[in-house]
Formats: structure tokens, C-alpha cells, sequence
């Protein structure tokens, strides 16, 4: 049973199909208020949340037109698809040192396909466990500069692999 005051928006079924998709709208935008670009892969694009108290957390975001599921994808850009987000937590590890990946495809909210690639740390909010969503985010953002030092450093690991 869905909790009080919660129901799917009037619009989902527009929203599925991409009707006024903000993703679609980011993509190939470089940075935002909410995210750094990172990197351009063949199939997604890659960008550093802003606002986090998990350093390194990442969403990857499919660029070719709006698709809502993985399962809409041909198997061969589905592959390519994940190994881009693979990629991106090899890369989000090698840089972080986290003791876990969670690797969240969600679009509840925003039904275009995306991963969220949330490191998790030895003290983070939520050890051995799934973290709560407002508890992956900060109500400051990380310093601009420290931001850009990240997605750089990212952006060479992804190059390079
Ligand atoms: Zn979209």
C-alpha cells in the first residue's frame, strides 16, 4: 500500500516518454547548480554531485535520447551502458578508497536512465546498510575548487581506462 499523501504523479506516463525530461535538458550542458561535468563517455555522461557528504558520489547519465528503463536499450548499448558505469566506480574506488559501491538505478522521480554511484565509507550515516537519501546529500556544497580538483582527477582515471 503506498503511504498517505504519496501517489505517482498525474503525468508519469508523460514523463516515461520524456515529456519536459531535465535530464534531456542537462545533457551536454557542462556543469549546473547541482553537478561538475566529469566526463563524456560514448553512451552517458558523467557528473559529481555538488551538494554530498559521501566525497566521490557520481550519477551517470544515459545521453542518447530519452530512455526511462535499461530494458528499452538493445542489448548491445545496454552493455555499453553498464560498462560505462562500471567504469565510473572503478574510477570513483581508485580515487576514494571507499569500503563499498552502491550502484542505485532509481527514476522515481526523474524517469530518465540513470545510476547513481554512491560511495560509502567507513563512517558514513549508514554502515553495513542501505543509506537513507537525504542522507547521502549536504545542505552546503563541497567547495567549487575541491570539486573541480575531483572531477579532474576522475576525468584522467576514465580517459585512461
Ligand atoms: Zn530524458
Amino acid at each position: 500500500m503506498a503511504e498517505p499523501g504519496h501517489s505517482w504523479p498525474d503525468d508519469w506516463a508523460e514523463r516515461m516518454a520524456g515529456k519536459g525530461c531535465p535530464l534531456c535538458a542537462a545533457i551536454g550542458q557542462g556543469d549546473n547548480d547541482f553537478s561538475v561535468e566529469v566526463f563524456t563517455g560514448d553512451v552517458a555522461d558523467v557528473y559529481l554531485e555538488r551538494r554530498t557528504r559521501l566525497p566521490g558520489y557520481c550519477v551517470v547519465i544515459w545521453k542518447l535520447g530519452h530512455v526511462a528503463e535499461p530494458d528499452d536499450l538493445a542489448p548491445e548499448q545496454a552493455s555499453r551502458y553498464w560498462a560505462e558505469v562500471v567504469a565510473t566506480g572503478r574510477a570513483v574506488r581508485a580515487r576514494f578508497s571507499p569500503v563499498k559501491i552502491n550502484y542505485m538505478t532509481l527514476g522515481n522521480t526523474v524517469p530518465h536512465l540513470h545510476t547513481h554511484v554512491v560511495p560509502r565509507y567507513l563512517d558514513d550515516p549508514a554502515p553495513a546498510g542501505p543509506i537513507a537519501w537525504q542522507d547521502i546529500f549536504s545542505a552546503e556544497p563541497v567547495p567549487d575548487a575541491d570539486l573541480h580538483a575531483q572531477a579532474a582527477a576522475l576525468r584522467a582515471l576514465l580517459a585512461d581506462r
